[in-house]
């Protein structure tokens, strides 16, 4: 069996595959409390009514953001990867996937590093620094462990004798490291890595994977945009068919959503971790339920576990009904 938890991290991503004798982590995002923005969208959301003077209190620093949320009757807390991790026993990482560099996809990297084995990271070669996101602080040690590996030579593997490998496989790269566990890279290439540094838009370089498992396919986003896609669906639309998981791209908005990509991938069940929308206009929750049959979110259902069976079975199960 193949168990896929989705993580509420708020605006971010995490993402953790058990396989049956290894587990491989996509993304990492850690944060005590959702960021200003979502609160306001919580807040709004769970409690309209009273939006206004809660956002007062809050704003006034009346009150702390874990009293406002109660006060809003939103009760789904932020989980912590590293406690997660903890609390189901898991004690190394095979392989970490970094799918860009955005913060909302690192934050916690460093204590990970630290408290974790890591036998196998991906990260591409690329030239971005480190971005803000939503107010969160740039933690050096998430960044510096970032660049440990991105930067990482075959010289300094020596110097250090560093006993994890460092890959940075790309769409039509030739290696078993990860085929053996039925991960095919279905983006980037080249090429869109170098969009993506001539246009200063990391998103454009977010890896994109088809994970298949006995009969499943899982599709992981990222936070792939439309040229992305685009590339996809030219030349793997035929493996893209009927998935039976997807993680949304891009945390739900419409800049991540593809209606023909979702149109040959019709997912069983979409995932969406969603980050702050900022408007709700870049919501695109509605166009996903036109071609899925399950829409999850973290944001209402919490963690979210999909246990995919070889026989083909699929069971899902959230931390939260909403
Ligand atoms: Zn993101």
């Amino acid at each position: 069996m193949l168990k896929l938890h989705f993580l509420n991290v708020g605006h971010g991503d995490c993402c953790i595959l058990e396989f049956p004798e290894k587990v491989a982590m996509v993304d990492i995002n850690r944060n005590k409390n959702p960021d200003d923005e979502t609160m306001k969208e919580l807040i709004r959301a769970s409690n309209p009514e009273n939006a206004r003077d809660i956002r007062g209190e809050l704003e006034a620093g009346a009150i702390d953001k874990k009293t406002a949320l109660e006060k809003a009757n939103y009760t789904i807390p932020v989980q912590d990867p590293l406690k997660f991790l903890e609390k189901n026993n898991i004690k190394s990482i095979f392989r970490f996937i970094s799918t860009h560099p955005h913060m909302d996809h690192l934050h916690g990297l460093g204590e990970l590093d630290k408290n974790m084995e890591i036998s196998n990271f991906w990260a591409l070669k690329n030239k971005f620094g480190a971005n803000k996101s939503l107010e969160k602080p740039n933690r050096a040690d998430d960044w510096s462990t970032y660049r440990k590996y991105r930067d990482h030579t075959t010289e300094s593997d020596k110097e250090d004798e560093q006993s994890n490998t460092v890959i940075r496989p790309m769409d039509k790269s030739i290696g078993e490291d990860y085929t053996t566990d039925g991960i095919k890279i279905l983006a980037p290439t080249p090429e869109l890595l170098e969009t993506a540094e001539q246009d200063g838009s990391a998103n454009i370089m977010s890896y994109v994977l088809l994970v298949n498992y006995g009969p499943h396919k899982i599709v992981l986003g990222g936070d792939a945009e439309k040229e992305t896609w685009q590339y996809i669906l030219e030349q793997y639309g035929d493996l893209i068919k009927d998935v039976t998981v997807l993680k949304s791209a891009h945390h739900g908005r419409n800049s991540g959503y593809h209606e023909p990509a979702m149109q040959e991938m019709q997912p069983q069940y979409t995932i969406v971790s969603v980050g702050a929308k900022l408007d709700p206009r870049l919501d695109a929750t509605k166009e996903y339920t036109e071609y899925t049959e399950n829409l999850l979110t973290t944001r209402w259902q919490g963690n979210v576990t999909i246990e995919c069976h070889e026989n083909g079975d699929v069971t899902c199960s959230t931390q939260f009904d909403y």
